[in-house]
């Protein structure tokens, strides 16, 4: 057993995974799969494109502790991020954006009841601002302006 150990590490470090709950595992950026990662630094979900393709990623201990609708609500947004990566914006702005695009694309996915909006803009609003990201209540203001 322990002489397989080395590969199946290596096969887990390979294997894009998808978070738990996640409902829709076959996103594709720019015609290429998402590939999900577990985050190395803590409370943090990113995004960034490598080679084409956009790596998602967040800390797996935090997940846990998430809502469904704030979990989907964090991967749509960091996929928009990739979508979004050639636009000019301000770090404001490209979250504006982002946070707008994944609640649409929640919605049209069927993943915005409005228990689930009321129970993400909950957790959003606890959300701090700073330089790079608009604060929870800005977020949350620009999230309902974009909800259909
Ligand atoms: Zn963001």
């Amino acid at each position: 057993m322990i002489r397989f150990f080395p590969l199946l590490l290596l096969l887990c470090a390979c294997t894009p995974s998808v978070p738990p709950d996640w409902p829709l595992p076959q996103w594709r950026v720019h015609g290429a799969p998402v590939v999900y990662e577990a985050a190395t630094l803590p409370a943090h979900a990113s995004a960034q494109i490598r080679g084409g393709i956009c790596f998602v990623s967040w800390d797996p201990d935090r997940w846990d502790t998430l809502a469904p609708s704030v979990r989907v609500f964090i991967i749509a947004h960091e996929i928009a991020h990739c979508e979004l990566a050639s636009a000019p914006l301000s770090p404001h702005a490209a979250e504006y954006a982002a946070d707008c695009r994944a609640v649409q694309w929640m919605h049209r996915a069927g993943y915005l009841s409005a228990s689930w909006l009321a129970t993400l803009c909950a957790a959003i609003m606890d959300w701090p601002g700073s330089a790079t990201h608009p604060s929870g209540p800005d977020r949350v203001m620009n999230i309902l302006e974009c909800a259909p």
